[in-house]
């Protein structure tokens, strides 16, 4: 997607460990110009499944979601949950996830009565890395009767397995922009 490779050669920044930082239009400032081309992406690329819920992790999964299910028929968006609140009640499903950000792990949450058996689910998330983030929503889905559609990310950053360990347990993985390469802190884009 050009105008979205466009944005991160412009306002990428590349921190220690290979963080990539996108915070101008993804991370904390939110470009919703932008997010809406994304949504209509990615409508297209999956206009022949009848996606009618998207499962996202928080916190900058929420907002790009939010405006790609207006590409879906204004579709449900849930979000899972990385710290226990008071707000869950019910059965909850449970995953756990190691962050690449933070080095931590922790469990993911999400309250099953969102997730239904006639669903059929498109995850979303901003960045693939090592895929631990993904593998838990997956697993969150596995544990119900839930059709996964497949995964869409915004940014993978090809130099890492997330990427090839989702796509080998043949689940459909499109990713807006992938990252080759980071050289002398320079992005380099397939
Ligand atoms: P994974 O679970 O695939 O290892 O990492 C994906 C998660 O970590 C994403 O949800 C994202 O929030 C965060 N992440 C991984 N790599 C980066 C990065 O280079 N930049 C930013 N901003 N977030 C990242």
């Amino acid at each position: 997607m050009q105008l979205l490779k466009d944005t991160i050669l412009r306002e990428g920044t590349v921190k220690d460990g290979n963080i990539i930082k996108v915070d101008s239009f993804l991370n904390h400032q939110l470009d919703v110009k932008l997010f809406n081309e994304i949504g209509k992406e990615i409508q297209s690329r999956f206009s022949d499944c009848k996606i009618n819920k998207i499962l996202t992790i928080e916190a900058s999964g929420i907002g790009i979601a939010t405006i790609v299910a207006q590409h879906f028929d204004f579709c449900p968006v849930v979000f899972a949950k990385k710290s226990k609140s008071k707000n869950l009640d019910g059965e909850i499903l449970y995953s756990k996830v190691e962050s690449f950000t933070k080095g931590t792990v922790f469990d993911i949450q999400v309250a099953k009565k969102f997730i239904n058996e006639s669903d059929n689910i498109l995850i979303i998330d901003d960045f693939l890395a090592n895929g631990q983030a993904l593998l838990g929503l997956i697993d969150i889905i596995e544990q119900t009767s839930a059709n996964l559609v497949g995964c869409c990310i915004i940014i993978e950053k090809g130099f890492q397995s997330g990427g090839e360990i989702i796509r080998k347990k043949g689940i459909r993985l499109e990713s807006l922009a992938i990252i080759d390469s980071v050289e002398n802190s320079k992005i380099i884009l397939r």
